[in-house]
């Protein structure tokens, strides 16, 4: 949620600057500004209450540049997104970038206005600027002035530092969000992510929780409590330059739908042995941790939610393991009762998502033995947990997730296999054709169906103009539903639901009217019978009905207004095959509706606030 970009070195700051800010919109923002600050301390802030291409017009009608400087883009939580609330925000002896929540803001800012500190935004962010400030006027010194300035800091934070004074420097220390610091041949950046940083480096480092470090030209220092100072080695990352790059797609949904089938083939596959069978060895994880727990409780937030759905569904079917999905934001403060030995399972696709790793910490704190199902590598949650399952998924730039949600299911369909085999409620040979199902039918599927986008633009096409949506499903297509109108509303802002096609007509179905559009998913055979009556019970009001169904669905016709047709899947499995589809459908509505796709309107990437 929101960007931090910081570069200081032998170039000039404000394309680096400007350029980091852009990569970084994927991570969702309201404003954005930058500062500049040269060799003798001469500071320049230009902000904007908007997008960042207005806050480069702005910069670049701005006859300065320097070798240093800080840029953000901003999620507001603190006042509303004007120019006055975008960061950097300065005090007398610094001005700083934050990402993330002061919550004690409001006793900080009575605190330092009666010490004579002048308020000029909204923001809690203003609060710690004036905090640093304070700080460093009484210990003349960064370092001490950080640490102690996180003393007083309640709440969570990344925060970049300039002090004009200190020629050359940058200062950052961060708790519960992200922040990264990269060294290259001319000048140190610090950023929120790694996509911004990929056109100038890949030696990355990543700083530990309310550790002070400081980049320069020469590289990285971490400062300690104690006064010592050590230089910092980065280490090679992985991704290359093309991950951050659209690859000729319009947007990075589109290439994130596309790059799914080999998202999920590579999930399942890397947890399948030559035998067929499901083996979490490279993963780390013994045989002793499948038996480890009587039941599961996963935590999660939006669609990692409904991937956790999906797994609900596949575990306890496979293995006979109770299995409940609980809200992050809900079990934070108020955890289910639960009765054995219960293993907490988050699942963040940003392994940083604010409310899964408070939910994770409580439940370690509880006593659970915790794992995590994670994308991004070395993230809070992934280094918490007490054991890790990376999804691999690769970097996912669009708010709205496709790939990572996919890869989330992947592996947890991997998981109620391993717990079938391991407890012994799942044949051998049963659990090799579902490993080959998932690592072979279905990624071959999802690819079919992204091919078949022409035919679900006509589909989008009669739905464009309705003010609400519903989904409905029975049976595997129930979770599957909750994700498809998820990504609806994301990016089309086409109000939707998703029901349970029994439970329609106990309250929604007095919504339904002459056109009012329903999607009904039928990818099981078991339900197609109660499908049908549900459908029907839809179209006798007048509901105009788009039948998502498999090719064995009798007499589609009779019950689809607009029909697509998807292959017989194994049911279990279906939801990625029927999510792909509406992944599509969503995308189409969007155009259709001249949405910006990648970047919705008030939602970020990675929500690092609560
Ligand atoms: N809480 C800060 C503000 O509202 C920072 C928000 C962010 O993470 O962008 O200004």
């Amino acid at each position: 949620m929101c960007g931090i970009i910081g570069y200081t070195g032998s170039r000039k700051a404000k394309k680096i600057l400007l350029d980091g800010l852009a990569s970084l919109e994927y991570r969702g923002y309201d404003s954005a500004g930058i500062a500049l600050c040269d060799a003798d301390g001469a500071l320049r802030t230009i902000k904007c209450g908007g997008r960042v291409s207005e806050l480069a017009s702005k910069a670049n009608a701005i006859d300065f540049d320097a070798n240093r400087g800080i840029g953000h883009t901003r999620w507001a939580t603190h006042g509303g997104p004007t120019e006055a609330n975008a960061h950097p925000h300065a005090s007398k002896r610094c001005v700083i970038v934050h990402n993330g929540i002061i919550d004690n803001c409001l006793e900080l800012r009575d605190e330092l206005s009666a010490q004579g500190y002048t308020f000029v935004s909204d923001t809690d962010t203003e609060a710690a600027a004036h905090l640093i400030d304070r700080e460093y006027a009484a210990l003349g010194d960064p370092a001490k002035a950080l640490y102690s300035a996180a003393r007083y800091l309640c709440g969570s934070y990344a925060i970049a530092v300039i002090f004009p004074e200190r020629s050359g420097e940058i200062w950052a220390i961060r708790r519960d969000n992200p922040l990264i610091a990269a060294t290259s041949a001319d000048g140190a950046f610090l950023a929120s992510d790694i996509p911004a940083l990929l056109a100038h480096t890949r030696m990355i480092y990543r700083p530990k929780e309310n550790e002070v470090i400081c980049i320069t030209e020469a590289g990285i220092t971490k400062h300690n409590t104690d006064g010592t100072v050590e230089a910092i080695v980065p280490e090679e990352t992985e991704l290359g330059v093309t991950a951050a790059d659209k690859d000729g797609y319009d947007h990075f949904m589109l290439k994130e739908i596309h790059e799914q089938p080999d998202a999920i083939r590579r999930a399942a596959s890397h947890r399948i042995n030559s035998d067929m069978l499901p083996d979490f060895s490279t993963d780390g994880i013994s045989e002793e941790f499948w038996h480890s727990f009587d039941s599961i409780s996963i935590i999660a937030c939006g669609s990692a939610t409904h991937a956790g759905l999906v797994g609900r569904y596949v575990i306890e079917k496979l293995a006979g393991v109770p299995v409940t999905v609980n809200t992050a934001s809900e079990y934070r403060y108020d955890p289910p009762a639960i009765l054995g030995k219960t293993l907490a399972l988050a699942i963040s696709q940003s392994g940083e998502t604010a409310d899964t790793l408070a939910g994770l910490r409580l439940a370690k704190s509880q006593g659970h033995p915790t794992a995590a199902i994670i994308n991004a590598v070395g993230s809070a949650i992934a280094r918490e947990a007490d054991c890790v399952i990376y999804t691999g998924a690769g970097p996912e730039i669009a708010v709205a997730t496709t790939k990572g949600y996919a890869t989330q299911v992947a592996v947890l369909c991997m998981m109620g296999i391993k717990l079938g085999v391991a407890r012994g409620t799942l044949a051998a040979d049963e659990a090799a054709r579902l490993c080959r199902s998932l690592s072979r039918d279905i990624p071959a599927y999802v690819s079919e169906i992204i091919g078949r986008r022409d035919e679900i633009r006509k589909l989008a096409v009669a739905v464009k103009d309705a003010d609400d949506l519903y989904f409905i499903g029975r049976g595997p297509d129930c979770p599957a539903a909750t994700e498809c109108s998820l990504k609806l509303k994301e990016i089309s802002y086409v109000h939707s639901e998703a029901y349970a096609a029994g439970e329609l007509k106990h309250g929604t179905l007095s919504l339904v009217e002459e056109g009012t559009p329903v999607v009904a998913l039928a990818n099981d055979s078991r339900y197609f019978d109660k499908m049908a009556g549900n459908i029907r019970e839809v179209r006798a009001r007048g509901g105009y009905v788009t039948l998502i169904c498999t090719d064995d669905f009798p007499h589609p016709t009779e019950y689809g207004d607009s029909i697509f047709v998807l292959p017989k899947t194994e049911p279990l499995f279906s939801p990625l095959v029927s999510v792909a589809a509406c992944q599509i459908l969503s995308y189409e509505i969007a155009l259709l509706r001249g949405c910006d796709v990648d970047h919705p309107r008030n939602l970020a990437k990675s929500v690092t606030v609560e």
